[in-house]
Order: structure tokens, then sequence, then C-alpha cells
């Protein structure tokens, strides 16, 4: 190990602070409490399920997108709320669906009348929702908003069947993306206006305001969050429900990486790195955005900047260009910052690259080694 090395174990790494974690948690809780709502983890953007026993002290339980993350919450949060929506659920995985799953949201009434028979027969007390779009998002990236106009995602008014099958008990809608509790309020008036006469007492009983809310970055109005949810609340007798992702696991987790070699190019030095974009922030080309480094600034700010990238043959497989205060050489550590999140879920394994251990950070300052990855996790994919 290089004696100049900040972090006492090889890279590349993932590092998951549980003190910032539960800080998250907590802010949470509070609001949970509060507002008297139930708050679930989006399991799409952090599945690490070492921390699931801490999650579960804080949280009602999961939401998943998917089977595999719906038994994972089965297996590693037992007990607690397992909530699911697809876009179209697989006919192979429902019977499996209905067994661990007692929330189920179907994106349409087709779905709905497919697969409700199977929920029927099952004989299990499952509470059954739909998602609407309600046409209304603020979401300026077009890849992630559910309500462009070829968005699959959700129900609008106009496919509503003319009587809602009295099976159905809540509805769920998920339009925002890192936002504040502005945009739901905005967002909301558009869901009751379009749907506001179906959310009747006592068949509705629950809504699902989704994820996309900023609720642990600084600046977030949870004030103005409690009163949206106690007015709801009040207003049409129902349960609420959040299921944030991001939040939950906001800057608790870093990216530790090492350069591998400095070369020139056209547009100045390129400090190639042991971690791919492609690979391990797939984020940072999908959505795009430039990901914070640690002791890294704009271009030219500090007195040696760099093209961060990685070892890989795709030749955008670019961070971003970041000045620092100390030249970078071989050896030399680089963080990448609020890695927990949409990364260890999307990692893959592209031009054979490893991938990043993972660990924990415990609020002594502790590291434990929670994964490693080797040969085997490539070739057992393929
Ligand atoms: C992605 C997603 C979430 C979580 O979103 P965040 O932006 O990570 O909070 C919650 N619910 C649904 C349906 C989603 O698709």
């Amino acid at each position: 190990m290089d004696k100049n090395a900040n972090y006492p174990f090889r890279t590349p790494a993932y590092v998951v602070d549980e003190q910032r974690l539960t800080d998250n948690l907590k802010i949470l809780r509070n609001i949970a409490l509060e507002a008297d709502c139930k708050i679930l983890l989006a399991q799409k953007a952090f599945s690490m399920y070492s921390l699931y026993p801490l999650i579960s002290d804080f949280l009602s339980g999961t939401c998943s997108s998917g089977v595999y993350e719906a038994q994972l919450s089965s297996d590693k949060m037992p007990g607690r709320e397992n909530h699911i929506y697809s876009a179209a659920y697989n006919p192979d995985d429902f019977a499996h669906i209905v067994k661990i799953c007692d929330h189920i949201v179907f994106n349409n009434f087709k779905q709905f009348s497919q697969f409700y028979p199977q929920i029927r027969r099952s004989g299990k007390s499952r509470k059954i929702g739909i998602r609407i779009n309600p046409e209304y998002s603020e979401v300026k990236t077009e890849i992630y908003n559910p309500c462009s106009p070829m968005s699959r995602l959700g129900c609008r008014i106009e496919d509503f069947p003319e009587a809602l099958p009295d099976q159905i008990s809540g509805f769920h809608f998920h339009t925002m993306c890192e936002q504040g509790a502005d945009v739901l309020e905005r967002t909301l008036k558009h869901v009751i206006n379009k749907f506001g006469h179906l959310m009747v007492y006592p068949q509705i009983t629950w809504l699902n305001f989704g994820g996309g809310h900023s609720i642990t970055q600084p600046g977030y109005d949870i004030k103005k969050l409690i009163d949206i949810i106690k007015r709801t609340k009040k207003e049409f007798n129902t349960e609420i429900y959040l299921e944030p992702g991001e939040a939950v696991a906001q800057n608790a987790g870093i990216l530790v990486s090492r350069v591998l070699d400095i070369v020139n190019t056209k547009s100045g030095k390129c400090a190639i790195l042991d971690v791919s974009p492609a690979c391990h922030m797939p984020d940072v080309l999908e959505m795009p955005y430039r990901p914070p480094v640690l002791g890294g600034f704009e271009p030219n700010v500090k007195p040696h900047t760099y093209i961060l990238a990685g070892p890989t043959c795709l030749a955008g497989d670019i961070c971003g260009t970041y000045s620092f205060a100390e030249p970078l050489a071989p050896g030399t550590e680089v963080v990448f910052c609020d890695m927990a999140i949409y990364t260890m879920v999307k990692n893959n394994s592209f031009n054979g690259m490893k991938l990043p251990s993972i660990y924990t950070k415990n609020t002594s300052g502790d590291y434990s080694v929670i994964k490693r990855f080797a040969y085997r996790d490539f070739m057992s994919r393929l």
C-alpha cells in the first residue's frame, strides 16, 4: 500500500459513512413522526442491504421497481412494508410478487385487470394502487421526465375507466427529480385538479407522493413538506407515503480512486484513474452531470488542471475537467463525492473493469469491508 494513501484499503472502493446516512435517516424519521406519514426507501437508488437493519430503525419499509428488489426487501428488511410498482409486470414473476409484496401498484387498468385475479386467488390481503400521470412535471432533463408526451409511466385521466374498480385503494404519482417542496405543492394542485374527484374516502385510503424530494439537501423546506402532507391527509382522509431514494443516502458515500497515469491531450493533461464513469458512476454520462471531487475545483481555479477519465476504451469515459492545489501523479487518490446513490445499483464491468469494493465507515471512523469483487463476478454474468 502506498504510504501516502489516506485510506487503509485498495482502490477503487465505495465507502458509505454510517454517521451521514444516520443524519439523513433522522431527518426523514422526524418528518414521518411530525407529519404522521410513512417513508419508504426506494431501493433502486441504494440497495446496500448490510445497512438495512440501520435503515429499518428509521423508515417504514421499501419500495421496489423490480422483482429482485422486492425479494431483497423481503430477505433483508423482513416484516416491514414492501411496495412494488412496475410499468409492466412479467407474468413469470407475478405469483412471487403477490407472495412477498403488501402494496402492488399497477401502471394502468389493463395491467390491473390482467393480474388482479391472481391476487384474489392468492387469498392474501394486498393493497392495490394505480400510478397516475398528472401530466405536470417540472423536471427539465428529458430522460428523467415521467410526464413527457412519450411517457409510458402512469395512467392519464383520459385512460381511466368510467367507474373505479373497488379493489383499488390508493394512488401513486412520481413526477419529481431532485426538487423542493414548492414543486410538490404545485404538482399536487394538478394531481387534485385531475384526480381529486376519485380520491374519495373510504375507498381511497392511501396516496403515494413518489420520490425525487431533495429532503436531505440543505435549504429544503421541511416545514412546507410537513404542512402539505398534513393538509392532504386531512382533506382526503388518507395515509401518505413518500418513497425517496436519493434523499436517504445523499452525500453519505464516496468513491475512492487512484491515478494510474497522466497523459497529454490536445485539451490539456488527463489523469487516467482506476475508476470509470461508464462503469462505476454511470449517471455522470447518462444525466449527464459533473461529479464533485474532494479538493477539485473548476478548471484553472487552482494551479494544476486535469481532465479526469477512466481507463476504458470508451473515448467519452470522462468525468470532467478539474483543478487541484497540488499536482496529481500516479498513485494519488482522487475522491468522488456523493457516490452512495445510483452507483452500486447501476455498476457494470464493461471492458472487464473491476467492480469497486464496498466499505462502511462507522461512527468511530473505522472502516469495514462489506464486499470485494473478483473475476468470478464478471464471468458469472456472461
Ligand atoms: C426513482 C423512483 C423513486 C426514487 O426517486 P429519487 O429521485 O431517488 O428520490 C421513487 N419512486 C419511483 C416510482 C421511482 O421511479
